[in-house]
């Protein structure tokens, strides 16, 4: 089924969160926690569409458990939030892993989760995912970093006939931004955002949606234009923590 009609489906026959799954919820998201109970019942509606919609799976790990499943999954919601769509195309598949890796021919860049396009899958590693919520304002979190990718790729390659996951203005503009910023972070006058994010301008995305989430106040005030543009591209402000969705786009 296709990803408009599955959303239709399940805005007829609402699906449920267990209460295993917002056990683990309220542990593993500290976004949700924040939000009004409105906007929660809106979350877990999002959550439990997305858990039956993503294709979890482990390597070397003896299962996929619940705990996996919504601690990836409410990142996901978190970064599509604002957005009419959140269930991605191509990186439905989701791996968990137990450790760092590497790929054949990069053994010496041990990974802690990549978003690869040639099998369209995001892999993650399982300790690295709960050290990422658990520090949850230092601006690492391999989970949002990784669904940053996952998301620009899923607009970069959405048809343009067909709504994307992005509104293409607010892109552009956003892109525009950033390379200034980048510039500034090859020169080595960079204040905020990791130095990670002066590799390209999508991994400068990825570590502006870890900064964005975890660090709202600080990249306000310290990068106020770009700060307001990822508003803009996100339809969504996380200072405003309990409603932090800025013109409501549906269920
Ligand atoms: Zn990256």
């Amino acid at each position: 089924m296709i990803a408009p009609l599955y959303r239709a489906w399940h805005r007829k026959f609402p699906p449920e969160i267990g209460e295993e799954e917002r056990h683990y919820l309220s542990i593993h998201s500290h976004y949700y926690k924040d939000l009004s109970s409105e906007e929660q019942k809106r979350f877990e509606h999002r959550l439990a569409v997305s858990l039956r919609w993503f294709d979890f799976r482990v390597h070397n790990l003896p299962e996929v458990t619940t705990e996996m499943k919504i601690a990836v999954g409410a990142g996901i919601m978190q970064v599509c939030f604002g957005l009419r769509k959140y269930l991605f195309r191509r990186f439905r598949r989701i791996q968990l892993v137990p450790a760092a890796y590497t790929y054949p021919g990069l053994e010496h860049m041990p990974m802690i989760g990549d978003t690869n396009r040639n099998n369209w899958m995001i892999s993650l590693s399982w300790p690295h995912v709960l050290e990422g919520i658990r520090g949850k304002d230092d601006g690492y979190n391999v989970v949002l970093h990784e669904v940053a990718h996952g998301l620009e790729w899923e607009h970069l390659l959405g048809r343009k006939a067909i709504r994307t996951f992005l509104h293409h203005t607010d892109y552009k503009h956003w892109k525009r931004l950033a390379a200034k910023k980048l510039h500034l972070i090859r020169q080595g006058e960079n204040s905020f955002l990791k130095d990670y994010g002066g590799t390209n301008m999508e991994e400068l995305f990825a570590v502006s949606i870890e900064a964005f989430f975890e660090q709202p106040f600080d990249f306000k005030k310290r990068l106020p234009y770009l700060y307001r543009q990822m508003c803009q591209v996100l339809n969504q402000d996380p200072t405003q923590r309990k409603s932090p969705v800025l013109i409501p786009r549906g269920v």
